[in-house]
């Protein structure tokens, strides 16, 4: 399998040249040549891990990964992602299982399994520089803590992340160095893109980046969606819908994927918040990316999602893209009103950005709710934002072990200004270590 630019289908890279590369010489981003077909009825009944080594074999062939591919999906695919039952039409698909509680642990830790064999032999460590307003720094940062061959440098902007994501981002240490920038999220994004461009410093370091344009992050994805519709199918006989939580797109490319690749998937609903650059563009035409707006679903608060260049690659037009495709926005009052709806009908208790898709199933016509199997797909565990969730439910939010322990530790982060200059001296510091809480 081979991997082609959006921008130029003559540029063609191997899986571990994209991944390496993150973005195409030209700007344009990964995607594969051409899309295999899977069987549904091979992946019955196999668990998570080998429904990961069947789906991911054919983009891995002829790769100098390939051999690999057990123990990546191994390593990568050790979190459940089950599909419980909300009420007898509707089900949703859980991806807060992993160390960070957030569905980006998939897509970072195959990233981090698949650029540890490449970097082995590499004398000098490659860096893996992010700037994160929240869950994906965390993410990432757990993905490749104590893995050999790579450093993170997570830069967020101090004061601008909730209690509970600051932690998760300072409690690492070794190879994992946190830097509490004094500046917004744009600030540390400045930095990190102008670290890239000095010559310099970014041959000195090695610099790479772990971002959701990266294939690497996206091919895992693929794999939940797999199992989800294979087990829906087996368990009822119809056919899933998926109603995906969207900001950068990354999460739906891949339920996009898994119905080209042949699994019984039927319709797929880009749920948004209130940035509502996709939604507005599929009811005008006109693509009119635009800065974001702050709402509740953080994480999806993006106004020119960067996977868009994947979705239009991928449809001729406009009207293809509808055909394919459907999508929603929710705004910050219909969240509120969803999460405490849900937890009094059903008991479930939604993360801001599960709400999203919550409410959106909620808007569909009654007649489609009976007529298809709609599966929301969960992207976070409520316990991540329990300062949202708590007043509106009325009762603290148990939190999962695994993030639970993440609490515990101490934290090691490094305050810096927002300037290039601070970044360059940080990473000149050793590395922190275990006992260090400075
Ligand atoms: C990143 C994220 C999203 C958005 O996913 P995209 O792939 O960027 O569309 C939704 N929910 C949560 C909790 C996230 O962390």
């Amino acid at each position: 399998m081979r991997f082609v630019s959006t921008r130029n289908p003559a540029h063609r890279a191997t899986l571990s040249e994209a991944i390496a590369r993150g973005i195409a010489p030209d700007g344009g981003l990964y995607v594969p040549e051409s899309l295999p077909r899977i069987d549904a009825r091979s992946l019955g009944g196999a668990s998570l891990m080998n429904t990961a080594r069947r789906v991911l074999a054919p983009f891995f062939a002829g790769d100098r990964l390939e051999a690999d591919l057990e123990g990546i999906a191994e390593e990568a695919f050790s979190i459940h992602a089950p599909v419980t039952a909300v009420d007898a039409q509707h089900e949703v698909l859980e991806l807060f299982h992993g160390p960070t509680a957030a569905f980006k642990d998939f897509g970072a830790r195959t990233l981090a399994a698949c650029l540890e064999r490449l970097e082995e032999g590499d004398e000098l460590p490659l860096t893996i520089l992010v700037a994160t307003s929240g869950d994906t720094g965390g993410a990432v940062a757990a993905a490749f803590h104590r893995r050999p061959h790579v450093e993170v440098v997570v830069l967020y902007p101090r004061g601008r992340v909730s209690p509970r994501q600051e932690q998760q981002l300072t409690c690492w240490g070794e190879n994992v160095r946190t830097l509490s920038v004094q500046g917004t999220f744009d600030d540390c994004q400045r930095m990190v893109k102008e670290a890239f461009a000095h010559a310099a410093l970014s041959s000195r370091h090695r610099f790479s980046s772990a971002n959701s344009i990266n294939i690497g992050r996206l091919l895992p994805q693929i794999v939940y969606y797999a199992a989800a519709s294979v087990d829906v199918q087996e368990r009822t006989g119809q056919v899933a819908s998926f109603i995906v939580p969207s900001g950068n797109l990354g999460n739906a490319m891949a339920c996009i994927w898994a119905r080209d690749l042949g699994l019984p998937i039927g319709q797929i609903v880009l749920a948004h918040n209130d940035n509502r650059t996709v939604p507005d563009y599929f009811a005008s035409g006109n693509w009119q990316p635009r800065p974001s707006v702050a709402t509740l679903a953080s994480a999806m608060d993006v106004g020119n999602p960067s996977n868009m260049e994947r979705l239009r690659a991928h449809h001729a037009d406009i009207g293809r893209m509808r055909s394919s495709l459907a999508t929603a926005s929710v705004d910050d009052a219909a969240i509120r009103s969803r999460i405490r709806a849900d937890y009094k009908a059903y008991g479930r208790i939604w993360c801001p950005h599960t709400a999203v898709a919550a409410e959106t199933y909620e808007r569909l016509p009654e007649e489609r709710r009976r007529a298809e199997r709609w599966v929301l797909v969960a992207t976070a565990h409520p316990a991540k934002f329990s300062e949202i969730v708590e007043p509106l439910v009325g009762r603290a939010v148990p939190v999962p072990r695994a993030l639970a322990a993440l609490f515990e530790l101490p934290r090691r982060v490094t305050e810096i200004d927002a300037t290039l200059l601070s970044l360059a001296q940080a990473l000149e510091e050793p590395p922190v270590l275990p006992c260090s809480t400075h």
